[in-house]
C-alpha cells in the first residue's frame, strides 16, 4: 500500500490466523474460505486500484445466518471485518484490511420475489443491478438508477453507496428507490428495515444505511421499486463553443420546469477521446457537448424537444442533432457510456474525482480546475452528470512515472476543495471511502463528525465494521465530546489515529 494511513493491524488476530481460517471453513463450508495468496490476490483491491492489500481470509457466505454467525464471531473475537459486493468502489469502500476478514456478497445471487402489482423486486445483495432490470423488462419494467458500472456492481453496494446514474435526475437515486433491506448488524442480530410499502415507522433508519459505506451493518437482503417504462424516449445532442455556455443552459432547462430523464456533459478532452474510441458521431469542432434525453408519452416530448432547442440557441449552442430512432438515441449515449474507458486509451492512467456543486458555480470550478491543470502539469478530461452537479473530472497520469500519484491525488484533493468553498460537497455517488477520508475535515467540523460517530457508535460500538474508511481518525465512543489537546496532554493516548 502507498502512503495511506490505515489503522495499525492487531497483533492478537494476526497470530490466530490459522484458528480464525479453520473456524470460517467450518462456518462457510464447500470452498466458502479463500485463504491462499493467489487466491485472495483477486480481492485485494477494488476500482480504486491505486491502493491493494490483501485481506486477513476472503469469506464468501451464502446465507444470512452464514453472515450472522460470521459477524458474532468476529465480534465476540474483536476480528475486524470489511463487507464486499462486486468490488467496483471507485473510493477504496471495499479495501481489504489484513487483519480483517473480507466478506464478500457475491454468491448471495438470487431474486428472491417480483411483485408487479407493488411493482417491487426483492433481491439478494449480490445481484448486480442491471440484473434487476433483467428480471422484470419482459414486462415492459426496469430499475431506474443506473450507475455505468451496471453490468458488474451489485445491489448491496449501491445501497451501501448510495449509488446514482444518468436517469437519477428525473428517477432518484438508490436511496429514493429502495424500500426495504435485511442486514445483520455486528453482533450477529438480523434486523429488516422497511418493506415493500412506501414509508416505515419511526425514525429513517433505512435513510441512514443507505450510503453508509459497509460501516453499520451487511446488507443481506434489498427491496427495490421498479418502474414501467417511459412510452417513448428521444435526446438531443448540443454542441457549444464553450463549457460555460453549456453550464448554463442546463440551469436554464432545468429553471424551465424541465426534468430530462439524463442531461450529461462533456468537455473537449473527453468529446474527442469518445469519439476516437467508439465514432459515436459526436462534434469535434466544440467544447462541450449536452446529451440531453426526454422521455415520456409523444406529444409531450416533442413538446419538450422545442423548448430545449429554444434554450440552447439562447445559450449559443452551435450544432443540434435530435434522434429519430432508438438507435441513434443508443449512439448518442454510447460515446458518454465508454467515456472512461475512452480516457484510458489516451493516458497510461487515470484518477476519477466526484464531486458535487451548485450548477450555477460550474463555470467557476471549470476555470479553477484548468488553472489547476496547468499547475500540476496534469491533463483533465470532464465527464458530468450535468443536471445534479455531480461533476466526474478525471485526472490523466502515469504511475511509472515517479511522483505523479501523489500530484494526480494532490490535483483531485484541490478539486474537491474547491467543490466545498463554492458551496458544494465532497462526493456526488462514488462514497468517501479511503480516498476523501482525509478530506471530510474541510466540509464537517469536529462536532459534526462527533454527531456523526455517534450513530456509528449505535451500530458499531467496537469499530470492528470497515475501520480506516470515512472517517478521518479513529474515535472511540468512550471519547466522543471530550477530544481535546489539554497542554499537549492527549487525551485517550492509546488509540491509534492516522
Ligand atoms: C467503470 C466504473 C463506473 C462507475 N460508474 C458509477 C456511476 O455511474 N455511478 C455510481 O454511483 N457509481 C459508479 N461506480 C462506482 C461503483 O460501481 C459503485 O459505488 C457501486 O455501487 C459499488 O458496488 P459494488 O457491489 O462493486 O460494491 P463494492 O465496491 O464491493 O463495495 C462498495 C462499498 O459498499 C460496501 N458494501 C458492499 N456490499 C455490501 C453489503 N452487502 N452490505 C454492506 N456493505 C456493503 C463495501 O464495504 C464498500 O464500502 C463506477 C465504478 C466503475 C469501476
Amino acid at each position: 500500500m502507498t502512503g495511506l494511513a490505515m489503522p495499525k493491524p492487531d497483533a492478537a488476530t494476526l497470530a490466530r490466523r490459522v484458528e480464525i481460517v479453520e473456524d470460517m471453513k467450518i462456518i462457510v463450508p464447500n470452498e466458502g474460505v479463500v485463504d491462499a495468496v493467489n487466491g485472495m490476490r483477486a480481492f485485494e483491491s477494488d476500482g480504486l486500484t491505486a491502493y491493494r492489500q490483501l485481506p486477513l481470509v476472503v469469506v464468501l457466505p451464502e446465507t444470512t445466518a452464514q453472515v450472522a454467525r460470521i459477524l458474532k464471531y468476529c465480534n465476540d473475537r474483536n476480528i475486524r471485518v470489511v463487507p464486499r459486493g462486486s468490488g467496483t468502489s471507485l473510493s477504496g469502500g471495499a479495501l481489504p484490511l489484513e487483519d480483517a476478514v473480507l466478506l464478500v456478497m457475491s454468491r448471495f445471487n438470487r431474486i428472491l420475489d417480483i411483485d408487479y402489482a407493488n411493482r417491487t423486486v426483492t433481491a439478494q445483495p449480490g445481484v448486480t443491478n442491471l440484473g434487476i432490470t433483467h428480471a422484470v423488462e419482459q414486462e415492459g419494467f426496469y430499475y431506474a438508477p443506473d450507475p455505468s458500472s451496471q453490468i458488474a456492481c451489485s445491489i448491496g453496494g449501491n445501497v451501501a453507496e448510495n449509488s446514482g446514474g444518468v436517469h437519477c435526475l428525473k428517477y432518484g437515486l438508490t436511496a429514493n428507490n429502495v424500500l426495504g433491506i435485511e442486514m445483520v448488524l455486528m453482533d450477529g442480530e438480523v434486523v429488516r428495515l422497511g418493506g415493500k410499502h412506501l414509508d416505515a415507522e419511526g425514525y429513517d433508519l433505512l435513510g441512514i444505511m443507505t450510503g453508509s459505506e459497509g460501516l453499520l451493518g451487511v446488507v443481506t437482503e434489498v427491496t427495490v421499486r421498479i418502474l414501467k417504462k417511459p412510452e417513448a424516449a428521444r435526446a438531443l445532442l448540443i454542441g457549444f463553443p464553450s463549457s460555460e455556455a453549456a453550464g448554463q443552459c442546463v440551469a436554464d432547462i432545468i429553471g424551465a420546469g424541465i426534468i430530462p430523464g439524463g442531461m450529461e456533459m462533456m468537455d473537449g478532452p473527453a468529446i474527442r477521446a469518445a469519439e476516437d474510441f467508439v465514432n459515436a458521431g459526436y462534434p469535434l469542432d466544440v467544447d462541450a457537448l449536452l446529451i440531453v434525453e426526454l422521455d415520456g408519452p409523444g406529444p409531450e416530448i416533442d413538446h419538450l424537444i422545442g423548448e430545449v432547442q429554444r434554450i440552447a440557441q439562447e445559450n449559443g449552442s452551435t450544432t443540434c442533432r435530435v434522434s429519430t430512432s432508438d438507435e441513434e438515441r443508443m449512439s448518442f449515449w454510447a460515446g458518454r457510456k465508454a467515456a472512461f474507458p475512452a480516457v484510458g486509451r489516451i493516458s497510461p492512467d487515470y484518477y476519477c474525482m466526484d464531486g458535487t456543486i451548485p450548477r450555477k458555480e460550474l463555470p467557476k470550478v471549470l476555470a479553477g480546475m484548468r488553472e489547476m491543470s496547468e499547475r500540476y502539469g496534469l491533463g483533465v478530461a470532464n465527464v458530468f452528470h450535468a443536471g445534479d452537479g455531480n461533476l466526474h473530472p478525471l485526472i490523466l497520469y502515469d504511475a511509472n512515472n515517479p511522483g505523479e500519484l501523489e500530484k494526480a491525488e494532490a490535483f483531485g484533493s484541490d478539486i474537491l476543495k474547491l467543490c466545498v468553498e463554492v458551496g458544494g460537497v465532497l462526493t456526488g455517488e462514488h462514497g468517501v471511502g479511503v480516498e476523501k477520508r482525509d478530506l471530510m475535515g474541510t466540509m464537517f467540523n469536529e462536532a459534526d463528525l462527533d454527531q456523526q460517530m455517534r450513530v456509528k457508535c449505535a451500530f458499531d460500538p467496537n469499530h470492528l465494521l470497515n475501520p480506516g474508511k470515512v472517517f478521518p481518525q479513529l474515535r472511540r465512543c468512550a471519547e466522543l465530546g471530550r477530544m481535546h489537546v489539554h497542554r499537549g496532554q492527549m487525551a485517550f493516548p492509546e488509540i491509534p489515529r492516522f
